[in-house]
């Protein structure tokens, strides 16, 4: 018998984290025939989520793209991923989220008539320069994409307003929260999978740790000097010992290291896997961050965060009150940070673990409605 054939397509790390339980859903399913396409947008931290949760794509297209243009990058990805739906011969492709892999996968999908599935449909900052240039590619996917899974009831709210029809928007909850289920459902299970962290937990074990991440584009230059800033007056603090796992990207690795080596109470280390960061966020007692997934995996770990952005389309946690939005001023960000750390009642008011973006279920809703869609059945 013939079976239905998917194509997912990622290139990032956070799109490996957040598709690793779609992926396994899917499999799950043999009615369908799901293949895995990694486009190697970021290869070292793609390798590490991969091997985290122990998948191994069918084809990686292995495009790094060390300091060239995003629209190099861009007709690149165009190319490879073309020519592997040509080669896979997929009845829908299913991208996620709001990366140059979302982008070329869309347009390398709609332009042989093959139906797009967009995981993690819906966020908008309403911003197209911030985050830059992801708002431009999540819409570009929302108005290609014929099935919406759209994370939160915001975000469904934002889909009905550029009228994508009612029918093709699923709410499924976040698959953030499912790989952050499984994978610390694997730590209890195996602890020596944290190891990579456990020195600098120990070097910092009477301390308040506070786990700083920054990646974001638009915080290049004058922003990511701002942050760094915050983090060396910070670090004065005898109290708190702060952990910086670089973005291996040397426009954000350079500034914070010209600023922080040498700084005590400052541990600037590689990128971690995704066992070792999850275990680091949850021993953290605050986290400064511009990340996207960890905006909304740190709720879930009852961690309080503060945003170094101007804005955030993830309002969800927020509006629950364990995250500030606090820009990337140096004074605002140390100002911030003291409040919430020196207020016992704020912090208290702030650590609650809140399930605001998912229950940890939206993988197997998203598959359910694959097969439902690909193969007239459900379940
Ligand atoms: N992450 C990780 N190791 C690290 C830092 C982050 O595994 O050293 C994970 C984090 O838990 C989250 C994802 O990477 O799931 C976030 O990736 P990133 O901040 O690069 O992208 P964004 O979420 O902003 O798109």
């Amino acid at each position: 018998m013939h079976r239905p054939r998917l194509l997912i397509v990622f290139g990032t790390r956070p799109e490996a984290i957040k598709m690793a339980p779609v992926i396994a859903a899917l499999r799950d399913r043999p009615q369908i025939t799901t293949r895995v396409l990694a486009t190697g947008q970021h290869t070292m931290l793609l390798t590490q989520a991969l091997d985290a949760f122990g998948i191994v794509p069918d084809a990686n297209l292995s495009l790094t793209r060390e300091g060239g243009s995003l629209d190099a990058a861009l007709a690149q990805l165009l190319v490879g991923i073309g020519c592997a739906i040509e080669c896979e011969r997929p009845q829908r492709v299913v991208v996620h989220g709001d990366t140059l892999t979302t982008l070329a996968a869309t347009l390398s999908a709609h332009l042989r008539g093959i139906p797009v599935a967009h995981v993690e449909a819906g966020l908008r900052s309403g911003d197209l320069s911030a985050p830059w240039p992801e708002e431009g590619s999540r819409r570009v996917a929302g108005v290609l994409a014929d099935l919406h899974f759209a994370p939160t009831a915001a975000a469904v709210a934002a889909l009905r307003a550029e009228n994508v029809p009612e029918a093709a928007i699923h709410l499924t909850g976040n698959t953030a929260a499912d790989a952050l289920c499984a994978i610390r459902a694997r730590i209890a299970a195996e602890p020596a999978l944290t190891a990579a962290i456990e020195p600098v937990l120990a070097r910092f074990k009477a301390k308040r740790i506070v786990t700083v991440t920054v990646h974001r584009r638009e915080n290049f230059g004058a922003p990511l000097r701002g942050i760094a800033e915050a983090i060396a007056r910070l670090a004065r603090r005898e109290d708190i010992g702060v952990v910086v796992p670089l973005h291996p990207n040397p426009a954000v690795a350079a500034p914070l290291a010209a600023r922080l080596d040498g700084c005590d109470r400052v541990a600037l280390i590689p990128a971690l896997d995704y066992p070792a960061f999850v275990w680091l966020m949850a021993a953290s007692a605050l986290i400064l961050t511009d990340s996207g997934g960890v905006q909304e995996e740190a709720p879930a770990l009852g961690v309080p965060v503060l945003v170094l952005r101007d804005l955030t389309e993830r309002r969800e946690g927020v509006v629950a009150g364990g995250v500030r939005v606090v820009g990337t001023e140096a004074a605002r960000i140390v100002a911030a940070a003291g409040e919430v750390l020196d207020d016992a009642h704020a912090y208290a008011a702030m650590a609650v673990a809140r399930d605001c973006y998912g229950d940890g279920q939206a993988a197997r809703r998203i598959a359910d409605v694959l097969l439902a869609t690909m193969t007239g059945n459900m379940g």
